[in-house]
């Protein structure tokens, strides 16, 4: 009988697992706890856009979808850095007309990942599906029903955790070792950035048009803090604010923007140009969730030959590189081609991926973290406009 893969987490990383795993032959079912964000106008999670970059753009070719991919991207062919006193410096990515990283849609690429994998014809995806357990020596997870209010038993052969930075299969699977193999190593570090963002927004000018240069990745670097913006197919920029949750002498943070006279005056002293831009800069700030940021290294990723972490479950890392998407879909590559070495041998097919993946993992995960330091001072020692970009760099 043909093996069943269950995936928790219908997002980028488990939607484009499921499409590998489908080309493979094996019958998949995902279990995505929100609704389905092609039919119900809600957020994609996380940023609303995103670069995608070389590691994720060789994902997917593989799997067949850049063609369709290149109609929601935009190039993005440096960084355009933005002083206090509006001048602005485009620094290129690269002397080639190719190196460049695309501004892309989550919920567009998310979608387009989804119809793909059940394009397939032989993936499965429910919606509004939480995972609660695993029974590894069942092999069978537990579900809630959003929808029904109810819990399903669903059985599989393999089970891969896609659930993101706080993976509820993360936990489950470290349990399991923890229980069974005391003596093992077995670590989970979540280490909060303590600075968080918020998203904000450059609406498209007369005509759709854009009202920065489009083929920049924007940046507004102040030292302790700074805004970027990415644009978006319509003329839209979706504008980020990284600051430390704390003020700290005469560094600002987000405790000190309470108010909307404290809101004003903050864009007003440290962005003003951008501020210029956003008619609605103080509903979108006070509506606007304000998100955590932070790196996950977790060991082991897999559980013998039965279940596996991808994607941020495994190693949720800060934005600054512009890779976390990328490196998932990296996983997801590297995972593909563990199972072509030694398929139907799934012991070893986590084993060598979870060698191959976490040390580059790990490296992506400190490079992502001096990169925030990197970008934020740029304005203060131009030094680091020069370095070569293999992201937001
Ligand atoms: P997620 O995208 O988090 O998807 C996990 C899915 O699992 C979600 O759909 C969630 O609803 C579902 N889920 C969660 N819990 C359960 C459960 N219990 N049961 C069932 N389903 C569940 N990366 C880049 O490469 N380039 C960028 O430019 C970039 N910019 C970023 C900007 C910001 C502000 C942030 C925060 C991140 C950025 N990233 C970027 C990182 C990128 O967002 C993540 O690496 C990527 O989303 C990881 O995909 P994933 O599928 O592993 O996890």
């Amino acid at each position: 009988m043909q093996e069943k893969i269950v995936i928790a987490g219908g997002g980028l990383v488990g939607a484009m697992a499921a499409g590998f795993l489908a080309r493979r032959g094996y019958r998949v079912e995902v279990y995505e706890r929100r609704p389905d964000l092609r039919a119900h106008d809600i957020s994609a999670g996380r940023s609303i856009n995103l670069a995608l970059a070389n590691r994720g753009i060789y994902a997917l070719e593989r799997l067949g979808l850049m063609e369709r991919v290149s109609q929601l991207l935009i190039p993005m062919r440096g960084r355009m850095v933005h002083d206090v006193d509006g001048s602005c410096n485009l620094q290129p990515y690269g002397q080639r007309p190719e190196e460049v990283i695309y501004s892309v849609s989550r919920g567009a690429l998310n979608g387009l990942l989804l119809d793909a994998a059940e394009a397939a014809g032989n993936v499965d995806i429910f919606f509004e599906r939480e995972l609660l357990d695993i029974d590894f020596d069942e092999k069978r997870a537990r579900f809630r029903d959003h929808a029904g209010d109810a819990e399903q038993h669903v059985p599989f052969d393999r089970f891969i955790g896609a659930d993101g930075a706080g993976s509820r299969a993360r936990a489950l699977l470290l349990d399991e070792v923890r229980s069974k193999q005391p003596d093992r190593d077995c670590s989970e570090r979540i280490e909060p950035l303590h600075h968080r963002y918020k998203e904000l927004e450059i609406p498209a000018g007369p005509g759709g048009s854009f009202r920065l240069e489009k083929e920049a990745l924007h940046i507004w670097p102040r030292g302790g803090f700074m805004l970027i913006a990415l644009p978006n197919l319509d003329g839209s920029f979706t504008v980020t604010l990284f600051l430390p949750e704390k003020s700290n002498g005469g560094q600002p943070g987000f405790d000190a923007l309470q108010t909307e006279a404290q809101v004003e005056s903050f864009f007003r002293q440290y962005f003003p140009d951008a501020a210029a831009l956003m008619p609605s800069l103080l509903q979108d700030f006070f509506h606007n969730p304000c998100g955590h940021l932070g790196t996950v290294r977790c060991a082991p990723w897999h559980w013998r030959d039965s279940a596996m972490l991808i994607g941020d479950a495994a190693h949720a890392i800060v934005p600054f590189h512009g890779q976390g998407m990328n490196c998932g879909f990296e996983d997801c590559v590297e995972l593909d081609e563990c199972i072509e070495r030694a398929p139907g041998n799934w012991w070893d097919v986590f084993r060598h991926y979870s060698e191959a993946r976490r040390p580059n993992a790990d490296a992506i995960a400190d490079m992502a973290l001096e990169n925030y330091v990197e970008m934020r001072d740029s304005v203060r020692d131009p030094k680091f406009l020069l370095k070569k970009s293999i992201g937001f760099e």
